[in-house]
């Protein structure tokens, strides 16, 4: 065996948390990292928020498990949740992102087939998109690195640069059932898809009999301001993947439906064992009771507006480290200059966690519940980050 038990595929920073509270992560030697990396945008209530604890440990007294053969109550309520604040008629629980993008994926190949049009399993998606790891999904997102030794690439999936649209209506054909984009990138480096290209996007599909999916596993439950960043462009989807924030750190995953887009999901054409679970339906009822509280949205797009502000400023102060800020809501991004790697590692030197992304950028990814202190302290790091970075580089420059 050489170094761990674990499968080398991840470049673990060597930091292990003991516990989280709110905003902040602490070492088991007492060490407290203010975290804006969220587990990924994952932790939208941060960490060991009472509400969704009591929620867990309630739940976890009762009942854990008992497969989708029987009524789950908890499942049947968070399925009426969404759907009353989303477009949404239907809805398939998962454990995770990869498996909402599966179940979109097949509902809206399903959708063609059973209208009688089963040479329709096409879709089309972007550059810089990413949809998971598993063999379908990184067909989806297409990237080379994710794709490389892996066999066939799964058929069906053509991509088109970033926010070209004029390709993408070019590639529609007779075999295209879909198109598939995530309305803000976050792997992708906080790329957003402006509102008029989600309307296009959305009237492309209407005049060709394509189904919009879109993925909010990143974007979605409230990280944006908003419920959803779909919300945003006042277009509606026909299929939504959601994931990440749902579940608060608790695996929960989702897809949701019209009642058309999903009419060829019938009795037996698709499962989960896992999926949907009480445990799971606990936490995902008890993250929405706090961001479908009155104000909590419009808290997090005040919250926003100020970060946003004092990042700009402190990327104006440090032209040499940061390009831009970038982003809406409390998923923002700097783009940086120098390797975003670099950047992201000076910020963990400053006990400040955010998460590297494409295009090299860092985002910034802090829980919901963050506070207006909270996001200054964050902002002093990052500036205390960018001096030191600056002040090395400035050495470094022989002139
Ligand atoms: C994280 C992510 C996924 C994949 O989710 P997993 O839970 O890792 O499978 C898919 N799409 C987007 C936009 C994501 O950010």
């Amino acid at each position: 065996m050489s170094g761990s038990a674990l499968y080398e595929t991840f470049a673990r920073a060597p930091l292990a948390f003991d516990r989280g509270e709110g905003s902040w992560l602490v070492t088991e030697s007492g060490e407290r990292y203010l975290d804006f990396a969220g587990g990924i945008a994952v932790n939208s209530l941060g960490h060991s928020h009472p509400h969704l604890v009591a929620a867990l440990t309630e739940q976890a007294q009762k009942l854990w498990h008992v497969s989708n053969l029987y009524e789950i109550p908890g499942q049947r309520r968070l399925g009426e949740r969404l759907v009353d604040t989303t477009f949404a008629d239907k809805v398939f629980f998962t454990n995770s992102g990869a498996e909402a993008l599966e179940c979109a994926i097949k509902t809206a190949r399903r959708y063609q087939y059973v209208n009688g049009a089963p040479e329709r399993y096409r879709i089309i998606t972007f550059e810089g998109a990413f949809h998971g790891r598993t063999l379908a999904t990184i067909a989806a997102g297409g990237q080379p690195k994710y794709l490389e030794g892996f066999g066939p690439k799964v058929e069906g999936f053509d991509q088109v640069a970033f926010g070209d649209l004029e390709a993408a209506e070019k590639l529609i054909g007779p075999e295209t059932a879909a198109i598939l984009v995530e309305p803000v990138q976050g792997e992708g480096g906080i790329r957003l898809l402006p509102a008029p290209m989600m309307q296009k996007l959305r009237a492309l599909c209407d005049e060709h009999g394509l189904l919009l999916i879109l993925d909010e596993v990143q974007s979605g439950i409230g990280r944006t301001g908003k419920l959803f960043a779909y919300e945003w462009s006042g277009i509606e989807p026909d299929i939504m993947a959601i994931a990440k924030g749902i579940g608060g750190g608790f695996p929960v995953g989702a897809c949701l439906a019209t009642d058309k887009a999903a009419m060829g999901m019938t009795p037996g054409v698709h499962g989960t064992t896992f999926g949907g679970n009480p445990l799971a339906m606990a936490v995902g009822n008890a993250v929405l009771d706090v961001v479908l509280e009155q104000g909590f949205l419009q808290s997090v797009q005040d919250k926003a507006l100020a970060a946003k502000q004092a990042l700009a400023s402190v990327v104006d102060e440090f032209p040499t480290v940061f390009e831009e800020v970038r982003g809406t809501g409390l998923m923002l991004g700097l783009k940086c200059r120098m390797a975003n790697t670099a950047v992201n590692a000076a910020l963990r030197g400053e006990h400040f966690l955010a998460v590297p992304a494409g295009d090299n950028v860092v985002r910034l990814l802090p829980p919901l519940t963050v506070t207006s202190e909270e996001i200054r302290e964050g902002v002093e790091r990052i500036r205390n980050a960018a001096q030191k970075l600056s002040d090395a580089g400035g050495k470094g420059n022989a002139s």
